[in-house]
């Protein structure tokens, strides 16, 4: 029986399929997740081993005017996914984020923490971690943040664009977390998916982050340098760079919780800067 996997396009969704070839892979032309029900029935129809799903409506500020549709794609296509698992006896690796808690404080939240989102997609990605938690299947779902990989929208990418013409930059330095590389996200979920067949009992919420914690500012510093870039980056205030939905300003996130059940390490996001870095500054 196969590895599922919802997405095929997503950063972490490319990592997946580079990593596990012989895993079939779902883009949204395959099924969209605006179809929740599509999504159950393919997995009924597939019974795959474990199912993953990367694929999620990730555009924070669009969703703050699109909450419906945010909600569907993020809360009830995963309760579904979830629902679908539960009746095979497949589990379901879900990856969620950050922002369903309130970014309040300035300690790593641990996995016990209250759910309390400040925007319309953290809200949508709270009801899939409620729906997927209350299909009575076997879940992880694995909360990240800062995701930056060599393809897709991510600050990695916007700053070496940037970078490339500017002297100088604004960058928001009071929000502070981990950033993630997709690849570790991918690694992690396949490490986890495969764990929970013979595991069950592991099941729950677990939170993944790149290490060090630092602010936009400081991810911005260590790009440049490690793309030797001589731009110039000024530490702003949130409150200097409005954007419709409102960011955490904490989004530190305790990992423990995964290394003791899965054996897996918080990565280091420095690490992996420079292959990125050349893989996008070679592209044509
Ligand atoms: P991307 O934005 O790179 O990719 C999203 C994927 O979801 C794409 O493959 C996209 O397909 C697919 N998708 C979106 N809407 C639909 C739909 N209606 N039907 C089918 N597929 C759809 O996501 P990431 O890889 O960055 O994120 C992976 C996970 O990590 C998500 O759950 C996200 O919420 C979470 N996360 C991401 C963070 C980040 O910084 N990016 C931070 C914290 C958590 P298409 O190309 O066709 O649109």
């Amino acid at each position: 029986m196969p590895l599922l996997i919802f997405g095929e396009t997503g950063q972490v969704a490319r990592e997946l399929s580079a990593l596990a070839p012989d895993a079939i892979a779902l883009g949204r032309d395959t099924v969209d997740l605006s179809d929740p029900r599509a999504c159950a029935e393919v997995i009924r129809q597939m019974t795959p081993s474990a199912v993953i799903n990367a694929a999620a409506y990730t555009a924070v500020d669009a969703a703050e005017d699109d909450e419906q549709n945010a909600t569907i794609i993020n809360g009830h296509a995963p309760t579904m996914m979830a629902r679908a698992c539960a009746e095979i006896g497949a589990p379901l690796v879900h990856i969620s984020t950050d922002y369903v808690l309130d970014g309040q404080g300035s300690t790593p939240f641990p996995t016990t923490a209250k759910t309390a989102p400040i925007n319309a997609y953290g809200r949508s990605k709270e009801a899939g971690e409620s729906g997927v938690r209350a299909a009575g299947g076997t879940y992880a779902i694995l909360r990240t943040s800062w995701v930056f990989s060599s393809t897709g929208n991510n600050f990695l990418r916007t700053m070496l664009r940037l970078g490339a013409t500017r002297d100088s930059l604004n960058v928001v330095a009071d929000q502070i977390g981990g950033p993630t590389p997709a690849r570790a996200i991918a690694e992690a979920c396949l490490t986890i998916a495969e764990a929970l067949k013979t595991a069950p009992e592991k099941r729950g919420i677990y939170h993944f982050s790149g290490a060090p914690d630092v602010s936009w500012a400081d991810f911005a510093r260590a790009i440049f340098e490690a793309a030797n870039l001589k731009t110039k980056v000024h530490g702003i205030p949130s409150q200097d760079y409005p954007t419709p939905a409102k960011r955490p300003l904490n989004s530190r996130m305790d990992c423990s919780a995964l290394h003791t059940a899965f054996g897996i390490e918080r990565p280091d996001w420095r690490a992996s800067l420079p292959a990125l870095i050349t893989a996008i500054t070679s592209e044509t």
